[in-house]
């Protein structure tokens, strides 16, 4: 059976190429194996423009956000389904001099996308921020499951459950074979299942653990609270919370410091009790040394290329650099230098 474009994995970057290239008319299969510890499967599913300690633009911000929304709609008018929640995000002040440097943000233009409103008091009995925070806007989080399953039904038979064994890919000429398939390209989508592969294994990916937990609170704004961890309500007062960084005990599995950590952080965010723990997992982020993501084509072999590496961000990161990769594969149109594998070629 002669295909355009083996895909290998229907996690987010899968999912988003694959669609892409199903939309501009190729022939597509994806192999992805269900049990594999998926990141996607476990993840928040959280898009937020300003991260981190210091509360900075997140990388490549005002490229990525105007893309994020749209196309998450589109697959959700293509499958019929809701995953997409724009919600805003609450971040409580530390300390006076933060709450002075937002206010001085919020005169930065180039803050106005993301600024909703700052607050200089304590917006709620149950939120631990006497100095107020921030709201900010052009956020949400993608129900990942949903989607990927949603998505799923949409590849229909061009989607194989099944392990990819790359050692039955044979190059035949002009063409390459595995089992009953011809095709001319080879995509890896599978995460951190790239770091097995004979062509990718050599690039420096940078696994991070994170754990993730569900709880029952009965606070429940309609915003997500974000400091220390974010709370995200999924809906009859059960949140999900975390998450953890650790690049130690990968294959450990939950871990109770993990979960200490994580509801001793939420407990400094919100004032309101832990009814219950519903649910703990684990999974692994297919973060990269410089925590770019990696895009393009091997070197050396006929036409095998890779759409991975999204490490924490692939909810905000794929919309972009899945339109990249498919002008790519389409067109040849030039992949942006930082993301380019290109910069890791003495590595494979
Ligand atoms: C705890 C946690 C919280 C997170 N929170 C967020 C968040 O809030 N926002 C955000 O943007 N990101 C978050 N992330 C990161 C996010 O999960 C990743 O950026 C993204 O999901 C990566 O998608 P992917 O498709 O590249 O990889 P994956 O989701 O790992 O998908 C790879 C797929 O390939 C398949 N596969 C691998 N090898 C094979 C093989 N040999 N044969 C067949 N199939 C194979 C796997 O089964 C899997 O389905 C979080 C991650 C974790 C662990």
């Amino acid at each position: 059976m002669e295909i355009d474009f083996l895909l290998i994995g229907q996690g987010l970057a899968g999912t988003a190429l694959g669609y892409r290239l199903k939309q501009a008319g190729k022939k597509i299969r994806i192999i992805d194996l269900p049990q594999e510890n998926k990141s996607s499967r476990v993840a928040a599913g959280l898009y937020n423009p300003v991260t981190g300690r210091k509360m900075v633009k997140t990388w490549n911000a005002d490229i990525l956000f105007p893309e994020i929304e749209p196309f998450y709609k589109e697959l959700e008018e293509v499958t019929g389904q809701k995953f997409l929640l724009e919600q805003a995000i609450y971040r409580p002040f530390v300390t006076i001099e933060e709450q002075n440097e937002w206010m001085g943000n919020s005169s930065d233009p180039s803050f106005a996308q993301y600024l909703e409103k700052i607050f200089t008091h304590s917006q709620s009995e149950f939120i631990k921020d006497p100095f107020g925070g921030v709201l900010l806007r052009n956020s949400g989080w993608l129900n990942i499951n949903v989607m990927l399953d949603a998505m799923g039904a949409y590849f229909g038979e061009d989607l194989i459950a099944d392990r990819f064994a790359e050692e039955e890919l044979i190059w035949n000429n002009d063409a390459w074979a595995y089992r009953e398939f011809q095709f001319k390209s080879i995509v890896y989508c599978n995460g951190l299942g790239a770091m097995q592969s004979r062509f990718f294994g050599g690039l420096p990916f940078a696994p991070v653990k994170g754990e993730i937990l569900e709880v029952k609170q009965e606070f429940c704004p309609d915003y997500i609270l974000n400091r220390g961890v974010f709370r995200v309500h999924l809906g009859k007062q059960i949140h999900r919370v975390g998450s953890t960084y650790t690049k130690h005990d990968l294959d450990q599995g939950p871990t109770e410091s993990a979960k200490k950590e994580i509801l001793e952080r939420l407990i400094e965010l919100v004032k309101s009790p832990v009814k219950e723990l519903i649910s703990h997992k684990t999974g692994i982020r297919p973060a990269t040394r410089d925590r770019k993501p990696f895009l393009g084509k091997h070197p050396k072999e006929q036409s095998v290329y890779i759409f991975d590496g999204f490490g924490a961000k692939g909810v905000s990161l794929i919309p972009h650099y899945s339109k990249m990769m498919k002008n790519h594969l389409l067109d040849q149109n030039p992949i942006n230098k930082e993301v380019d594998i290109e910069r890791y070629f003495n590595y494979i």
